[in-house]
């Protein structure tokens, strides 16, 4: 069984978009969450894009003791300087050095040419290697680069001391077979490419960063970049929980499973919605409110014969202990009568029909019903039924 490395990038590439902005002390609540969940690197920032990033990378670094912890840095001494500084107190350390290497990139943006990038790699590369034994390097917009160009990269790097080699779908752009075929064509034309890690960062802005993750994995990548509840630039990253689900539940596929402690997911994604106050989507896969959750009649009577009719699950895996039905407007008499029962309260079998209407009517102007709610309907229609005979 491989064992994949998960990288989590939530206090950096998550951390640096709209809305998903943190405070030091957050930083480390967030760092110490994320050594619970047993991720094998944290990213902790970015320590030459501010002196706010600098202080949370070395407080995450005397609080965490586990994970590697790592700090971005571009392709520049003084980037590299403060991205060692930063982890002057991790234990275990790794600088990650990247540069853009796409044509676009490199003309509009860096204004050089690839002679002066495969310069700048040999040199920063080898810079980062004299400070830290432990060096990620990345191509950034990798996905959009060369090919060729890519391979001498890689080999320049590979040469100066990576030991890490992350190929970043930066810009979301890849389909899942030509993310293959990059991998493919790295491993048979890089020299000493067996001796690194290989590794994927993919964005999700056409939806594919978990199914392009999945992909490399099959190709032999052995460290993929990832953020708790998928936020990240844009529309985010490849989420933490998809991929390691991913590959728990369809190990028989895959034949590859990750150290993450799957219990810590939930809430791990809990306290990030409590950090940032975003909430994830009630139908985002893993973590979202309706994940596990089942209400029409044919789905529930399915769950209630075998579980594992209608879900891939294991839920008590991930500290789930409910039975994951609610009532909706499309639950039948069944389900409805399971709830009642479930819920271990006095109704009165005859009047069944009557709460299944009653319920039906509230779920008509409601999108959702309370077990408290279900409680006082069936009351209200005991009493009008005890006064009646009263009467
Ligand atoms: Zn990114």
């Amino acid at each position: 069984m491989r064992k994949i490395k998960i990288f989590d990038t939530t206090l950096r590439d998550g951390e640096q978009s709209p809305g998903f902005t943190m405070t030091l002390d957050e930083k480390i609540k967030f760092g110490m969450q994320l050594e619970k969940l047993n991720v094998d690197v944290i990213e902790a920032g970015f320590a030459a894009s501010n002196e706010k990033d600098l202080k949370a990378i070395q407080e995450i670094s005397k609080n965490v003791t586990s994970p590697i912890i790592t700090s971005l840095a571009r392709c520049v001494k003084d980037d590299i300087d403060k991205a060692y500084e930063s982890l002057k107190y991790a234990k275990k350390k790794r600088i990650h050095v990247f540069i853009a290497t796409s044509d676009i990139h490199m003309k509009d943006k860096l204004h050089m040419s690839k002679e002066e990038v495969l310069v700048r790699v040999r040199k920063m590369v080898s810079y980062a290697k004299s400070l830290c034994d432990d060096i990620e390097f990345s191509l950034e917009d990798a996905t959009r680069t060369n090919i060729d160009f890519m391979v001498k990269v890689i080999s320049v790097a590979i040469e100066s001391g990576a030991s890490t080699i992350n190929i970043p779908d930066t810009v979301g752009y890849i389909t899942p077979d030509e993310y293959k075929n990059i991998i493919r064509c790295i491993k048979s034309n890089v020299k000493n490419i067996d001796k690194v890690t290989l590794s994927t960062h993919c964005h999700n802005d056409l939806g594919l960063a978990t199914s392009n993750t999945l992909s490399a994995i099959e190709e032999g990548v052995n460290q993929v970049e990832c953020t708790v509840n998928g936020i990240g630039e844009r529309a985010g990253n490849a989420a933490l929980e998809e991929i390691v689900m991913a590959l728990k539940v369809r190990n028989d596929y895959y034949n590859a499973d990750t150290n993450i402690n799957i219990k810590e997911i939930i809430n791990s994604s809990k306290m990030l919605v409590d950090i940032t106050k975003s909430p994830v989507q009630n139908n985002k896969p893993v973590v979202g409110s309706n994940a596990f959750i089942q209400s029409s009649g044919i789905h529930v009577d399915g769950i209630l014969k075998n579980p594992k009719t209608y879900s891939i699950f294991d839920t008590k895996q991930l500290g789930i202990e409910t039975d994951g039905i609610v009532i909706g407007v499309h639950s039948g008499k069944h389900t409805i009568k399971y709830k009642l029962d479930s819920l271990n309260i006095d109704y009165d079998i005859n009047k069944l029909d009557k709460y299944v209407l009653e319920i039906k009517n509230y779920l008509s102007t409601n999108k959702t019903i309370t077990d408290e709610k279900l409680i006082e309907i069936v009351n209200t229609i005991n009493k009008i039924k005890k006064l009646q005979i009263k009467l």
